[in-house]
């Protein structure tokens, strides 16, 4: 039976299972060598856990499947182990173009590039097409993001990576807040697909774990020959813990989207609520695009209460069953204050929280939420 054809749901299921033979197990054994045998000339064959171990491969295998790729992805030892390799692209001296809103420790590192290799950065807003593609002009690299983190802004992906394209920049896109099963950034020229596998792909708030898609030869080589070269390795118990999330991608994904679309039109109408971002919102700026170009609207939500930054605080000191905390795509709910961090973006706002909607009962995240918001 052919393989090329299955949804998304059944590769998660099924994509990385050891071979069937009468007695094997069904689930890829996890190897704790730091070597393997071997003498002579190395072949291509494993020889160091640093350079590759069979305990990477299904989970590589099955994320450059979902991802739609030919090539596998490749696993780091973070998110942002991951960021590094795939902005290692950006040459000294060169120019990087970036979202003003996306993961802020991702600009951090940009800022980083600045300080040590000279790297001019472009800040952008992503949603504002024109902006990015004239930012565009003489860049090396754009990294973008969307929806972004914490904002929610949905770019217009395949206008922005053809425009790239034209321009021959390379484009690394962070697909962490979409998942695979949200959009496919290889399939509209995307070079390089990025991941905290930390979030959704892992989906345990268990594991801390990065990892690159890429369906260029060359880019794979020099990104894997990154890896090796800086040690940026996951280890191979953390790589198994995600591959056993991964198999549940699809049921967490659409029921965490499921109540995020029913706790954002609540919030919506709420007294004690100034305004809610989601792109599944009609009024919300994405709700267009992100009809257009994505498969569901997430399951993260911008809230800003009532009484600015206090009242936002007080909010997550007062709910029970959300946990306070930063992170997200794990199967609990949890929320914070973005602006608590010193080092988050000055036009995000203060007042603003981030929920990360979980996979428990609606009625319950409900029930916690308003009691909260009726108490401030
Ligand atoms: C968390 C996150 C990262 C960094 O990943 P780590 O696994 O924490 O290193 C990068 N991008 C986005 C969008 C994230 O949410």
């Amino acid at each position: 039976m052919s393989h090329e054809h299955l949804a998304p749901a059944t590769v998660a299921v099924t994509a990385g299972r050891p071979e069937r033979v009468q007695g094997g197990p069904v689930n890829p054994p996890v190897v704790l060598s730091s070597t393997y045998v071997s003498q002579g000339v190395p072949g291509p064959e494993l020889l160091y856990t640093r350079s590759g171990t069979e305990t990477w491969q299904p989970f590589e295998e099955a994320l450059g499947r979902l991802e739609g790729a030919v090539l596998p992805g490749i696993v780091f030892g973070s998110g942002m182990a991951a960021v590094a390799a795939a902005l290692s692209l950006v040459p000294d001296r060169g120019v990087l173009v970036v979202p003003r809103h996306a993961y802020q420790v991702s600009l951090g590192y940009a800022d980083d590039l600045t300080a040590r290799h000279g790297v001019e950065v472009r800040r952008v807003d992503i949603a504002d097409t024109d902006q990015v593609v004239a930012a565009m002009d003489g860049a090396d690299v754009a990294l973008l993001e969307s929806p972004t983190n914490p904002m929610l802004e949905v770019a217009d992906l395949p206008v922005l990576l053809a425009a790239a394209r034209e321009r021959g920049v390379r484009t690394v896109v962070d697909n962490t807040f979409a998942t695979p099963l949200g959009q496919n950034p290889l399939a509209h020229g995307a070079d390089v697909v990025l991941h905290s596998v930390t979030k959704y792909l892992a989906g345990h708030s268990d594991v801390v774990l990065g990892a690159l898609v890429t369906d260029d030869p060359e880019l794979d080589a020099a990104l894997r020959g990154y890896r090796t070269l800086h040690g940026a390795i996951a280890g191979p118990l953390e790589v198994w813990l995600a591959l056993r999330g991964l198999r549940t991608l699809h049921l967490r994904v659409e029921r965490a989207q499921q109540n995020a679309v029913e706790l954002a039109g609540r919030l919506a109408d709420h007294p004690a609520v100034a305004e809610v971002r989601h792109p599944s919102l009609p009024s919300d700026p994405g709700h267009e695009r992100a009809t257009r170009l994505m498969n569901g609207y997430g399951a993260i939500l911008g809230l800003r209460p009532h009484g600015g930054a206090a009242a936002a605080d007080a909010l997550v000191a007062a709910v029970d069953l959300w946990v306070p905390a930063t992170s997200l795509g794990g199967v609990e709910s949890s929320l914070e204050r973005r602006r608590r961090f010193a080092t988050e973006s000055p036009t995000v706002p203060e007042d603003l929280l981030r929920l990360s909607v979980g996979v428990e009962d609606v009625e319950d995240l409900w029930a916690d939420l308003d009691r909260a918001l009726r108490s401030l």
